[in-house]
C-alpha cells in the first residue's frame, strides 16, 4: 500500500488510491470493506475537496477522517491562456515544491488534456525543452491523475476533458508502475471513467515497456515518437536510440498494434534539413510497410538555445504530399499554445536560485 504509507504531517493521502488500497486501509482502521467504495467515488465521481462533503459517511468517521487522512490535490501556482488558440498551460506546485506543467488544449469539440509524468526527463530528446532540464523525479499516480482533476474543475462548461495524452513534461513508460496505476484509476468504473480510447501515452520507444503495456492489453492508445529515418539521425536527436533503435522500436509498435487491433501513432516532429527531406518522407513509408499506424506530422517548435529550425510550410506539404502518395495520410498537427511556450516539446519550468518558475515569456492569467 504505497501510497498510504506517504504522508504529510501524518496524514494518509487518499487522492489515488485504488479500491483494493482503500480497502486494506479500512480494514486497517476497522471500517466496514464497503467504506472503500463509497471513498472511492466520493474521490473520483463526486471529486470532493473535504471529508465533511461525504454525506453518506457517518459524522464520527468523517471526524476521524480529517484527523487522519487528506485529499492531496497539487497547488495551481500558474494559468495561461493563449491568444492565439485558447489553449492554457497549468503550472502545478507539489508538495515536495517541484513543478509540472500539463496543458488543456481546444480543437473543435474535442477538449484534451496534456499531463506530464515526471518532474523534469532523462530522455535528453535534442528537440525538447524538458529534455534540457534533465531528470529530477517520476511523479506519483494521485500526482498524475490530479491534473486531469485540477483542469477539469477549472473548465467552464462540460466539466470533462474528451482526450488525455501523456505527452507532457517526462517519458511516460519510464514512470511505468505509477502511470499504469494512474491509467487504471482514469478509466476504472470507480475512478475517474475516461473512456480508455481517448487517452493516449506517447513513448520515445522503450522496447521492453512497450512490450509489457502490450501485456497490460489496456485499450488505451499508444504513440511512438520516432522523428527520424536512419538510426545516426534518430540517435543524434533522441539519445536512447543507442538502445533501441528504429527497426526494434517499430517492431515492437507493430506487435502492440496486432495484440490491440489498433493502429499505432507514429509522431514525427518535421526539422529543418535534419529529417524533413523526401528521401526521408519515402524512407518512413518503407519503414512503416506493413505496420498498422498513422502518422503525425508535427513541425517543430523552435525553443531557446537550441539551434533546430522549423521546416518551411512548402517543405512540410512536400512531405506529407510525398507520404499521401504512398497512401498514408498524415495530417500535420499545428501545435496548441506556441505562443504561451506550451506546444510539443516547449514544456520546461526553469530554475532559479528562488525556486522553479514560471517561463518569463508567460502571460499569467
Ligand atoms: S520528448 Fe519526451 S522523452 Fe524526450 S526529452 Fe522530452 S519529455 Fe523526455
Amino acid at each position: 500500500m504505497s501510497q498510504a504509507l506517504e504522508k504529510n504531517q501524518d496524514k494518509v493521502n487518499l487522492l489515488g488510491m485504488d479500491l483494493d488500497e482503500l480497502e486494506t486501509l479500512m480494514e486497517c482502521w476497522g471500517q466496514p470493506c464497503f467504506r472503500a467504495r463509497q471513498i472511492m467515488l466520493w474521490l473520483y465521481h463526486r471529486r470532493v475537496a473535504s471529508f465533511d462533503q461525504m454525506t453518506n459517511i457517518s459524522k464520527s468517521f468523517r471526524t476521524e477522517l480529517t484527523q487522519r487522512a487528506e485529499i492531496r490535490f497539487p497547488k495551481l501556482v500558474a494559468r495561461t491562456q493563449s491568444q492565439v488558440d485558447l489553449s492554457v498551460k497549468y503550472l502545478f506546485e507539489l508538495t515536495d515544491g517541484q513543478q509540472i506543467e500539463s496543458v488543456l488544449m481546444y480543437d473543435g469539440d474535442r477538449v484534451t488534456v496534456c499531463v506530464s509524468s515526471q518532474v523534469g526527463c532523462a530522455m535528453g530528446c535534442q528537440f525538447c525543452a524538458t529534455g534540457q532540464m534533465g531528470m529530477i523525479r517520476n511523479l506519483k499516480a494521485y500526482e498524475i491523475l490530479s491534473q486531469l482533476m485540477a483542469i477539469e474543475a477549472d473548465l467552464d462548461g462540460p466539466k470533462t476533458a474528451t482526450n488525455v495524452v501523456f505527452m507532457g513534461m517526462g517519458e511516460p513508460l519510464a514512470n511505468y508502475r505509477e502511470v499504469i496505476k494512474a491509467l487504471r484509476l482514469m478509466i476504472a468504473p470507480e475512478g475517474l471513467m475516461v473512456a480508455a480510447r481517448k487517452i493516449t501515452v506517447s513513448t520515445v520507444g522503450l522496447v521492453p515497456r512497450i512490450h509489457a503495456f502490450t501485456a497490460e492489453k489496456m485499450k488505451i492508445g499508444l504513440a511512438i515518437s520516432l522523428n527520424a529515418t536512419t538510426d545516426e539521425i534518430r540517435t543524434r536527436l533522441m539519445p536512447t536510440n543507442i538502445h533501441y533503435p528504429i527497426r526494434e522500436v517499430l517492431q515492437a509498435g507493430k506487435e502492440w498494434a496486432q495484440t490491440m487491433r489498433r493502429r499505432v501513432t507514429i509522431e514525427y516532429v518535421l526539422i529543418r534539413d535534419v529529417n524533413d527531406s523526401l528521401t526521408d518522407a519515402r524512407r518512413l513509408r518503407h519503414l512503416l510497410h506493413g505496420i498498422p499506424s498513422k502518422v503525425n506530422l508535427i513541425p517543430y517548435n523552435e525553443i531557446e538555445g537550441v539551434q533546430l529550425r522549423r521546416p518551411s510550410v512548402e517543405q512540410v506539404e512536400r512531405f506529407r504530399q510525398q507520404l499521401a502518395d504512398g497512401h498514408y495520410v498524415a495530417p500535420v498537427r499545428l501545435s496548441r499554445g506556441n505562443d504561451i511556450s506550451a506546444a510539443c516539446g516547449q514544456l520546461r519550468t526553469i530554475y532559479n536560485s528562488a525556486g522553479f518558475v514560471l517561463d518569463s515569456s508567460s502571460n499569467i492569467v
